[in-house]
């Protein structure tokens, strides 16, 4: 391993130093996180196109996205509704219309009957025949002035003003200059030993792939290029977590010792015991609060398994010694429940809870911003609002934060900074309900200690889950019916809330129609992502309050709703959704004593994927199971992963698909951080940057 050349050529650092790339492009390019030439190198295509070969005309099928050629037997400006171009193609195997609703007069003038056009598209059917729509093409002079590309084409992400031609160019440009000047920190023989090959290879494959290359291992993501540039970005972050652990623990911290009588008052004010796990958890934390530098503590935790009470009990460690609390959720709603299961436990000690959204009015946030400053609020629940400019803590002394896969490890980093005081940083707990398998929370989790908590509260029943064909929705619905006057709630879940025919799934709105109707006698609730903050309360108030017995919900009651009468989670469509998000959803259900069932109502035929995935959910109702079982069974062409999830923001590695790389980033991470602390720095930099660049995780 080489140590970074201090001055490195001009060429490496500068955009501009290529070809075509003034201060206006420079510019556009920034806004894709492109500020050095070797940006341009990790810029990774989002898909490829095979323009290697020629399809016959008469061999081009709907579908199809590919190169054809042919001479032009007839071009003509049609009125079909709209103002067209109409240019057909033939090759003697058959015959293609292109057909343009945008078009100038020269691309008019240059189309004309006669010339020879290779054009780049998607087949498609149409009356009497197959046509492809805009089209990218070109006249071709003499026959072979031009050849066929020789690599497959990238499809680079991009942003407005920026061409994939031009983008292309550059990364070309960029290989060509920059990539001879990269150092590739991974030991050879450790790569080797996965399988992997050198990072110029790497880069080289996955930029200008060779027409035989295996199209589903790229489609996938797992061919060994991608597989060593995941290897890469996994160990970027890894050490980058490492880095800001390192960073907060070196730093001062309040010690919170003195709570052990107000968490006791507060444990026997509560109607059952703290479950063993619970304990252990919270006697993990509060050995942590009693230190001199912060905590950094992830508690894991399936559904259901009783997070909030450990958290509050935390909290009571920075209250009794005169300090605040921050306890912030991913949304709204959950912020809500936070706010109201806080409340109930804490105000009968004596304890101020204070509540912090955006949805507030000025003149109410403007009262808690100052209750906030002066002290008197002790324990502020709230969303993203917590760490606005505005507000300003007194004495922050602990910061929780749930269900943090849905927040980057910046915006926590953000509110711990808010409340430094002084010297000291504020404690930090946070608390997630997806389980995931060591190995993986190991490099996902590097910043933090883990405890877990496996064990549910005693008294529940298991979920009984069964899948039914969605033809048998009507059987579903009587039986809600029955459940519902019985003083049962449910929830029918549908993934999308608008038809769509892109996206055949149904939808929350049509559904509840559909019950409404169905269920004269019951009132039936709906809320999705799209309704107003106060509708969506309204809406879950009125459920939790048996005002409505069916909740017609898209996924946005995913996250730590907790409403005990619930006891029927119907879920529409669940082939389409992954192992852990029907797991999530079938945690909203089974909170209280009565048995709870989850349907899972599916469009024939499964797919063997999608039986198995049913198939886990009926077999086991652990959280930790169902994480492992999923890994298991994501193979290639699972696209779901914790890219989707936001456990980190990852442009080649899915932490799911290559979890089998997390020993090894484990294994190299140790060693680069011993031998070579320069390399952990230019690899951060070279995947995530620096710190400036995190203006909006
Ligand atoms: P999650 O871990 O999903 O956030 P919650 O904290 O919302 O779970 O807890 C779910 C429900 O279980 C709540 O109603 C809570 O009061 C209750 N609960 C928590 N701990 C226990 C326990 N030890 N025994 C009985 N019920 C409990
Ligand atoms: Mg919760």
């Amino acid at each position: 391993m080489k140590t970074p050349s201090p001055g490195t050529p001009p060429a490496a650092n500068d955009l501009t130093g290529l070809r075509g790339v003034g201060p206006a492009l420079a510019e556009r390019l920034a806004r894709l996180n492109i500020e050095r030439p070797t940006d341009l190198l990790f810029l990774l295509p989002l898909r490829y196109e095979d323009r290697t070969r020629l399809t016959p005309l008469g061999a081009a099928l709907p579908g199809m996205r590919t190169v054809v050629e042919g001479d032009i037997a007839l071009a003509e400006v049609a009125f079909r509704r709209r103002r067209m171009l109409l240019v057909r193609i033939t090759d003697g195997s058959g015959q293609l219309t292109l057909r343009f609703f945008h078009f100038s007069r020269a691309q008019q003038a240059g189309l004309k009957p006669g010339e020879r056009v290779r054009c780049y598209g998607e087949v498609r059917k149409a009356p009497g025949g197959i046509e492809m729509i805009h089209p990218e093409y070109r006249i071709l002079g003499p026959a072979g002035e031009h050849g066929l590309e020789d690599r497959l084409t990238p499809i680079y992400p991009t942003t407005e003003g920026l061409q994939q031609a031009r983008l292309r160019n550059l990364a070309g440009q960029a290989i060509d200059r920059c990539l001879p000047l990269v150092t590739d920190w991974i030991p050879a023989q450790i790569a080797a030993a996965k399988g992997l090959p050198d990072l110029d290879t790497a880069i080289r494959t996955v930029h200008r792939p060779p027409p035989d290359i295996d199209l589903n291992q790229l489609a996938a993501g797992t061919h060994p290029g991608q597989r060593r540039l995941a290897l890469e970005e996994m160990l970027a972050h890894h050490l980058s977590l490492r880095r800001i652990r390192e960073q907060s623990r070196s730093q001062p911290a309040i010690p919170l010792r003195g709570a052990h009588a107000l968490r006791d008052r507060f444990l026997a004010s509560l109607p059952f015991q703290l479950t063993g796990d619970q304990r252990t958890a919270l006697d993990d934390i509060e050995a942590d609060l009693a230190g001199a530098h912060p905590m950094m503590r992830l508690v894991q935790g399936d559904v259901g398994c009783g997070k909030t009470v450990v958290a509050a009990a935390a909290a009571l460690a920075a209250v009794a010694e005169g300090h605040q609390v921050a306890v912030m959720a991913p949304t709204e709603l959950l912020g809500e429940q936070h706010r109201d299961s806080f409340a109930a436990w804490l105000a009968p000690l004596g304890i101020t809870v204070a509540w912090l959204s955006g949805s507030l009015r000025k003149k109410a946030r403007e009262t808690v911003y100052a209750a906030i400053a002066d002290g008197e609020a002790e324990v502020i629940i709230g969303t993203h609002a917590l760490f606005q400019e505005a507000v300003e803590y007194h004495s922050l002394a602990l910061v929780i934060v749930d269900e943090q896969h849905r927040f980057g490890v910046h915006q926590r980093l953000r509110l711990m900074e808010k409340g430094r005081l002084g010297k000291a940083l504020p404690h930090q707990l946070v608390m997630t309900a997806t389980p995931i398998p060591r190995t993986l929370a190991m490099t996902a989790y590097a910043d933090l200690d883990t405890s877990v908590i496996r064990e549910m509260p005693p008294g529940r029943q298991p979920v009984r889950t069964v899948a039914l064909p969605e033809e048998r929705r009507a059987e579903i619905v009587t039986r809600v019916r029955d459940a519902c006057r019985a003083g049962q709630r449910a929830y029918w879940v549908c993934p999308l809330i608008e038809e769509s025919d892109v996206i055949d799934s149904q939808a929350a709105e049509s559904m509840h129609a559909l019950l409404t109707d169905a269920l004269p006698e019951l009132s039936v609730g709906l809320i999705h992502g799209r309704m107003k903050p106060g509708d969506k309360e309204r809406a879950m108030h009125a459920f939790a309050a048996g005002k409505t017995q069916v909740l017609v919900a898209t996924t946005v009651i995913e996250v730590g709703v907790d409403v005990a009468e619930a006891t029927l989670m119907i879920i529409e469509n669940a082939e389409r959704l992954g192992l852990s998000q029907l797991h999530q959803l079938r945690g909203r259900v089974g909170r209280g004593s009565d048995a709870s069932h989850c349907v899972l109502l599916y469009r024939s035929p499964l797919s063997a994927m999608a039986k198995r995935r049913i198939g886990v959910l009926r077999e086991t109702n652990d959280g930790f199971e169902v994480a492992e079982r999923d890994l298991e069974l994501r193979g290639p062409g699972e696209v779901l992963g914790t890219r989707q999830t936001g456990l980190m923001q990852l442009r080649v590695a899915d932490l799911i698909r290559d979890a089998d790389l997390a020993p090894t980033v484990q294994q190299i991470a140790r060693t680069l951080l011993e031998t070579s602390p320069d390399a952990a720095t230019a690899l951060i930099e070279r995947w995530i940057g620096t710190s400036s660049r995190f203006g909006n995780v």
